[in-house]
């Protein structure tokens, strides 16, 4: 009988789950779209909210508005013109109320011509400027929707006008518009209207005063008459917290869950004796602070504990992470395990080895300590895998060739690894041990300072450690901003330094001139990372995003365009030119890992006086005799990597200076960062600036970071929600058979099981 399943799928009433497709008014055709932007049940369609409102019950008049406002104005459609300019179309539209007028004007928008005639009803949404006429504002490029009039259907009025109006981002195409999302989603709630399930228990949403499910969508798609814009705009009604409060509570009991999950799970439970206690003092080389203790103390009382460590060592550059996972290497080591420190370079990778090296020669027990790194030649790895294998290795320091040289341990006990490749590395580390022995402790470091909320979500499956304290003794690095133009002094200071015996670093952010532009990589071993950390160069993203990306990772460079100095090209000129007779080196990301080490090496010794280099010595480098950090094109880099950069001095007791020379051309984004760099040297302001600069999206890099792509939360914007949804996940984690009705334990379960598989499937540690 055909039709039967047409009238059936109308019949019954769709569910949270149902696919897109039967949502009335969507078909395979648009969701196939609306799959393309990650819709594919009625639920997501629920989940897609406005980006913002507008208020169409009470338009303001066009002489309450300012120049230089952003407003929404209704009015009639006047009369409509297509310039023809030399450099472009114009298309002018001009907008009346009363005796005022708006003129709309949009550049190449021949398209527009015939959309428009006098007497229609249009909603604009712009900045709006001055215009020549006193009585006329402007308005450029506006966003714009022609309202029905009285020949369309009541429906269609009803959701367009005399309200607060949701204006959605557009689904694709000229079809799946603002408008065509409010009918559809209008006509979804409504045939949901009482049949939607809730997921979180009604005592909880009652204590926290929050809306159920149904009507907080509701209210969020189609507001109540009264409700206050500012809190729409600002996601602050009851029915966005709610929502956002649904969505962090899921993902904080996914991760208290997980971190439950690991306590149960089999580890070693290293002892801490005397002679341990002893081994460990008889390395140090000074005495730690207050932080290292606390720091150690922490990660020594988890390496006891019968389940894993699964840590997170937080701490500023220069705060003196590595002597505290040194310790804990040897905890591990003294209790006849082996240990491995993961680095995210092979410089840094060499560093960690000779410092090791150099700090256990004073141990009695001698350890032998192996570096794995990918640009060894093949007989060298076989021989160092087979020294790890046979257990004749205790500490083994590497890099991404750890994992990728299928190392087999003896008898592993502790992973030290640096934040950077915690994702999608940490479950491989059970590669590394063998078949019946227990999970190592995994201790993962971050210099990145994260205002500690974040960081208990973001690592949330961690415990944290934070190094809050800079080693004493330090003298505050001078920082100052100079043109250009001035280079010639700066070079003349350099040389007074270096006549001090301190040394100097002068950095680019690309490694050769013109026709080869290319910013600095260091991740030639693993390329999985290096497709990360520098994505085709997109065009700039809409609004403040722009500038503001690290150049490293994602300002576009116009091969041989970009007009930047170089290290390779400023290497010759300076050797020859200011810096005759001092001995200058050069250090970038595509020499190979011998001379990268060579130099390094000289550095560290003080045989070079003026390394020139690129970011590849960004992280982690310790040169403590180097006073000065001379930075070109500082407008380039981002906040994060100046930061960064900044910390390679000022790590020894003398003065110590970071100068940030600034091209030609600087945004107003990078003058802030420029600024914030002058103004200050602590590293969670600095975060937290770049934090809000960027977006946490931006700050941590979604994919690096592991970060789930949130539908309605903004972990910058809903920082007290994050606290207050952790605290409430941890609740129900651990009062499961509170007096809860069964039905509404159950319902979490089942929503979180589902919210992670679909949406956090990416934090994943193991
Ligand atoms: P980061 O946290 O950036 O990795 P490092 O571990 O490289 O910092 O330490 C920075 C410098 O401070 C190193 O030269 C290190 O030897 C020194 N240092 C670390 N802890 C102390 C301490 N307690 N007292 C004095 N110097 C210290
Ligand atoms: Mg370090």
């Amino acid at each position: 009988m055909p039709g039967v399943a047409g009238t059936f799928s109308i019949l019954i009433v769709p569910a949270l789950d149902t696919p897109v497709m039967y949502v009335r008014g969507v078909g395979p055709r648009v969701s196939e779209m609306l799959a393309a932007k990650g819709i594919l049940t009625a639920e997501d369609l629920l989940y897609h909210l406005p980006f913002r409102y507008e208020d169409r019950q009470n338009p303001r008049p066009l002489d309450e508005i300012q120049p230089g406002e952003v407003a929404s104005v209704i009015g009639e459609v006047r009369g409509s013109i297509l310039l023809r300019t030399r450099r472009m179309p114009l298309f002018e539209l001009t907008v009346g109320q009363g005796n005022r007028a708006l003129k709309c004007i949009w550049f190449n928008a021949t398209y527009l011509k015939d959309k428009f005639h006098a007497g229609q009803t249009i909603a604009v949404h712009g900045k709006v400027e001055p215009s020549r006429s006193s009585s006329t504002l402007k308005m450029i490029q506006p966003q714009f929707e022609l309202l029905p009039d009285a020949s369309d259907d009541a429906e269609t009025r009803l959701l367009e006008v005399g309200r607060i109006t949701p204006v959605y981002e557009s689904l694709g195409g000229n079809k799946l518009t603002s408008r065509w999302q409010r009918r559809t989603i209008y006509n979804l709630l409504e045939q949901m209207r009482g049949s939607m399930p809730e997921c979180l228990p009604c005592a909880l949403l009652e204590r926290l005063n929050l809306p159920d499910r149904e009507t907080a969508l509701r209210n969020i798609h189609f507001p109540p008459e009264g409700t206050s814009l500012a809190e729409l705009q600002g996601a602050a009604t009851a029915a966005h917290r709610r929502l956002i409060f649904e969505e962090l509570f899921f993902l904080e009991l996914g991760l208290e869950l997980k971190r439950r999950r690991m306590r149960e799970r089999l580890g070693i439970s290293f002892a801490t004796t005397d002679k341990v206690r002893e081994a460990i003092r008889e390395v140090l080389p000074f005495h730690p602070t207050t932080a290292q203790k606390r720091a150690l103390g922490e990660i020594v009382t988890d390496m006891r504990g019968p389940s894993p460590m699964r840590r997170l060592l937080q701490g500023d550059v220069g705060s003196g992470k590595t002597i505290v996972a040194f310790q804990a290497m040897l905890v591990a080591m003294e209790n006849g395990y082996q240990a491995a420190l993961m680095a995210p370079t092979e410089i840094l990778a060499t560093q960690h080895f000779l410092a090791a090296r150099k700090l256990l020669e004073r141990s009695s027990r001698k350890p032998r300590i192996v570096l794995l790194t990918g640009s060894l030649d093949d007989d060298r790895k076989r021989h160092v895998r087979g020294l790890i294998n046979r257990g004749e290795a205790q500490l083994v320091i590497g890099t991404h060739a750890l994992i990728e040289e299928k190392v087999e341990f003896d008898r592993l006990g502790l992973v030290v690894v640096d934040e950077q490749h915690r994702f999608g590395v940490l479950q491989r580390f059970k590669l590394m041990k063998k078949p019946n022995q227990p999970e190592p402790d995994v201790l993962v470091m971050t210099a990145t300072p994260i205002p500690r909320t974040l960081a208990l979500s973001l690592y949330g499956d961690l415990d944290l450690s934070v190094l809050d304290e800079l080693p004493p003794g330090r003298t505050p690095i001078v920082t100052r901003r100079v043109a250009g133009e001035k280079a010639d002094e700066v070079w003349g200071f350099v040389r007074k330094q270096i006549a001090l015996k301190r040394q100097a670093y002068i950095v680019y952010p690309v490694i050769e001139g013109t026709g080869d532009d290319q910013p600095e990589l260091d991740f030639s071993h693993d390329p999985e990372a290096a497709a990360e950390a520098a994505p085709v160069p997109k065009l700039p993203r809409k609004g403040k995003t722009a500038n503001l990306f690290p150049l490293a990772a994602q300002e576009a460079i116009p091969a041989g365009k970009s007009g930047l100095k170089s290290a390779v090209d400023m290497y010759e000129k300076l050797r020859k030119g200011p810096f005759a007779g001092l001995k200058v080196g050069l250090l970038h990301g595509r020499l190979d890992a011998d001379e990268k080490e060579i130099i390094m090496r000289r550095f560290q010794r003080g045989e070079i006086d003026v390394l020139v280099s690129t970011t590849v010595i960004e992280v982690g480098v310790d040169v403590p005799n180097a006073t000065v950090m001379v930075i070109e094109h500082a407008e380039r880099f981002g906040l994060a990597q100046l930061h960064q950069l900044r910390g390679r001095v000022g790590r020894g007791a003398a003065k110590s200076y970071c100068i940030l020379i600034t091209g030609a051309r600087v945004s107003e984004l990078a003058e802030e960062r420029l600024n914030a760099m002058v103004r200050t040297q602590d590293g969670f302001e600095l975060a937290e600036l770049d934090l809000s600069m960027r977006g946490p999206g931006e700050f941590f890099g979604t994919r690096q970071a592991g970060l789930p792509d949130f539908r309605v939360a903004n972990l910058l914007r809903d920082r007290k929600l994050l606290e207050l949804a952790k605290r409430e996940a941890t609740r129900f984690a651990n009062h499961p058979d509170s007096d809860l009705p069964e039905t509404e334990k159950a319902r979490v379960w089942a929503r979180l099981k589902e919210a992670w598989q679909r949406r956090y499937g990416l934090v994943e540690a193991g």
